[in-house]
């Protein structure tokens, strides 16, 4: 990592991202921290690699950190960027265990990365190994969708959640199964694939092989694909003044904004986007009966364009009693759920897999 970059972004996460009122040796809710045991959350994404320190109840107790991410970096190099980043943290010697959500295929069990699409030289990591190594605490790994959920258990629903789905919508569709307080992995750790639901037999072929997974229709790639064949036969004077001359790409981002401007067709194609996941929202709640579902990922910032869209089809298709008990949230925490979900993945792993609780420390 090269040694500027990273002096860099660790000056701008202290100049600017140090919004959230954090003392010294006081949490983020207000309380003193003298006696807490604190747990390192570690979320390696795309562009940067952010670190978060918290209490049991998901608090954070210092500013974020962050490492930029270098796709071809060794694992030794990543491990010594992430335990000299961390060892900066005041609190350092009071870190109980620390977690760690990435994209790919993760063994939970073993700590092994078997593959991650943001790290390319990696195959079979023992990354737990080298990261207990490095910082002497129990580390606990999981996939970057389990880890959000557990950060939006933590962040978004009320006390009384039992069972959640959480949604993450983006590039992809992900999802994660809380169950009885508990994360839910699956037989084989690939529990909560919702992006790959079938919505529509002989609908667009997917990545993963299969036709019409919801994922094919609202995944970014896919929407945006469908967004700009729309605009063929239905232009849009504003989306035109917002591509401009060099005709730049249709985006969520530039949907939202002509959206913003009033524009019909951008609005059109939120409701086509709150459609679709409605109809999984809907499969979801007949299955599984969660009395929440969160919903995050960069797309959840368009909600209020998607979201009535999403509540028509769920009423129109669901068990009205399971409706009725299922609260359906957007997060207003998706850039942190990874690094709260990852300390809390920690908490969870040291209690040697006990029930989630958040009332232990009330
Ligand atoms: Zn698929």
């Amino acid at each position: 990592m090269n040694e500027i970059k990273k002096k860099i972004i660790s000056t701008i996460c202290c100049l600017s991202l140090c919004c959230c009122g954090v003392l010294a040796d006081i949490d983020s809710s207000g309380k003193k921290i003298q006696d807490e045991e604190l747990y390192l959350g570690i979320d390696i994404g795309g562009t940067s690699i952010k670190i978060g320190l918290f209490t049991s109840k998901g608090n954070r107790v210092e500013e974020e950190r962050r490492v930029l991410t270098d796709p071809n970096a060794s694992p030794e190099e990543v491990v010594k960027s992430i335990t000299t980043e961390a060892a900066n943290f005041k609190h350092y010697q009071k870190i109980k265990s620390i977690g760690v959500g990435m994209p790919g295929d993760i063994d939970s069990d073993t700590g092994i990365v078997r593959f991650s699409p943001n790290l390319l030289k990696w195959k079979n990591v023992h990354l737990k190994d080298l990261l207990e190594t490095s910082m002497s605490r129990s580390v606990y790994i999981d996939n970057d969708a389990n880890v959000a959920t557990l950060g939006a258990f933590y962040l978004d629903a009320d006390d009384k959640v039992a069972n959640l789905v959480c949604i993450t919508l983006g590039t992809g569709i992900g999802g994660g199964l809380v169950f009885n307080k508990k994360l839910y992995r699956g037989s084989s750790g690939s529990a909560g694939e919702v992006g790959h639901i079938t919505i529509e037999s002989q609908g667009p072929k997917c990545n993963c092989g299969n036709k019409g997974c919801v994922e094919a229709f609202i995944g970014e790639r896919y929407f945006t694909k469908y967004a700009q064949d729309y605009l063929r036969n239905n232009p849009s004077k504003i989306i035109n003044e917002l591509t401009g001359e060099s005709s730049s790409p249709i985006t969520p981002k530039l949907l939202f904004d002509a959206a913003e401007r009033g524009d019909e067709v951008a609005k059109k194609m939120w409701v086509y986007y709150g459609e679709k996941l409605g109809i999984l929202l809907a499969d979801i709640i007949n299955f599984v009966n969660p009395d929440t579902i969160v919903l995050c990922g960069g797309f959840s910032k368009s909600s209020k364009y998607f979201m009535p869209s999403v509540h028509k089809e769920v009423k129109s298709r669901a068990f009205r009693s399971a409706v009725k008990t299922c609260k359906i949230v957007v997060s207003q925490h998706t850039s942190e759920l990874g690094t709260i979900g990852a300390a809390m993945l920690a908490k969870e792993g040291i209690a040697n897999n006990d029930k989630l609780d958040r009332t232990d420390s009330l």
